[in-house]
């Protein structure tokens, strides 16, 4: 496709003024901007147009080639002196929607404003930290409060955190004049960044406070008191907001994450809010049942063993768990039993129990629940 002239592509007339070029160009880029244009394909190869004559006629040198040579003077494709820097930047960066931002600058007032030198202050935020504290499992269970000693950034106290020496001040920021933003004029794209001198604060610390060096923050020991709730398990974190690193310059400062460890019981496992524990009793109580001493966190319990109880019985015993983080729930304990095969026998310890086996089994299957549905299954599963 055969190039327009870039001035007829601007409606100008060859030699027209500086200013007349750049009125006809704000006018025809904001008539075919992609944003006003979604999806329309000939608004965009318009507005393409449009860049592409307005980025040689706004410059001064390839203007002059373009006046003397035509297309063949700027175009690269031809051996020009370069009119790629908007196809460039286009294929670089994709979408349509990315006009956006590298027109900020230009159509800043045009497109609904935001983007040209109305940028917030950017005050900065301290970084979080993360504490690691070992607890005991009772502490988990009752709650607890831990004393931590930590180092990190505290605002500054001689300047109050300002980083400028008391009673100096700040002066505006010479870089970007106190916009907090500079444009950087690439080809003919103007791009706004973050002011590098100032970090985007627009003013200067005249006399930095000798304490932090214009920081506005030191390195500082510091020592907290944190309650550690209740119910509390390994990985849980408690957030103290605000205990983090100071932003300095009076930014906000991080939060402090309170990271828990909570040491392994011997006696107790924990699934959740329940504790699970394992108790023996003898062979003797499970078939006579009793009363034995159980353990919980709050001390120790009697538990009734009903006569005939099978191993593996589990007994649940209400509110002896722990207490949920979140709402008001109470876990359980869940106590499984074991029994115990007696070792070590006395000859005449032997000898009573091979009496007593004889007239359990004189007694036939109703002493023995569990072998006789075992060998009910074993019986039906070899004759199938
Ligand atoms: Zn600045
Ligand atoms: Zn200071």
């Amino acid at each position: 496709m055969a190039k327009r002239d870039y001035y007829e592509v601007l409606g100008l007339q060859k030699g027209a003024a500086e200013d007349e070029i750049k009125k006809a160009y704000r006018r025809l880029a904001m008539k075919h901007h992609p944003d006003k244009n979604q999806g329309d394909k000939e608004a965009e190869e318009k507005f393409k147009e449009v860049n592409e004559a307005y980025e040689v006629l706004s410059d001064a040198k390839k203007r002059g080639l373009y006046d003397q040579m035509g297309h063949a003077g700027v175009d690269p494709s031809m051996g020009g002196a370069g009119a790629g820097g908007f196809h460039g930047f286009r294929q670089g960066r994709g979408g349509a929607a990315d006009f956006s931002d590298a027109f900020g600058d230009i159509f800043g007032d045009i497109f609904g404003g935001g983007r040209g030198g109305q940028r917030q202050q950017q005050s900065v935020r301290g970084s979080d930290l993360k504490y690691r504290v070992d607890i005991t499992f009772e502490e988990a269970y009752h709650g607890t409060s831990k004393n931590i000693h930590f180092s990190a950034y505290s605002d500054c106290e001689p300047c109050d955190g300002s980083g400028a020496k008391a009673g100096s001040g700040k002066t505006t920021c010479n870089t970007c004049h106190g916009q907090g933003v500079v444009r950087m004029q690439q080809g003919f794209f103007a791009v706004q960044q973050t002011c590098p001198t100032c970090h985007g604060a627009g003013q200067m610390i005249k006399d930095p406070c000798t304490s932090c060096q214009g920081q506005g923050r030191v390195h500082t020991k510091r020592e907290l008191s944190v309650k550690i709730p209740a119910g509390i398990d390994t990985g849980d974190r408690v957030r103290l907001a605000g205990e983090g690193d100071s932003g300095g310059h009076s930014g906000t400062s991080g939060d402090l994450y309170v990271e828990v460890h909570v040491k392994q019981n011997p006696l107790f496992t924990r699934e959740g809010v329940n504790l699970h524990c394992e108790v023996p009793i003898s062979f003797v109580t499970a078939a006579l049942g009793g009363e034995i001493e159980i353990p919980t966190v709050d001390g120790k319990v009697n538990l009734k063993i009903p006569e005939g109880t099978q191993s593996d019985k589990i007994f649940r015993l209400r509110g002896k768990g722990f207490k949920s983080l979140r709402g008001s729930a109470v876990g359980d304990l869940l106590c499984e039993v074991n029994i115990e095969t007696p070792v070590n026998l006395t000859d005449k310890q032997k000898s009573l129990l091979k009496e007593f086996d004889q007239l359990v089994q004189e007694g036939g299957q109703k002493h023995s629940p569990k072998s006789s549905s075992w060998f009910e299954g074993v019986k039906k599963f070899f004759s199938a």
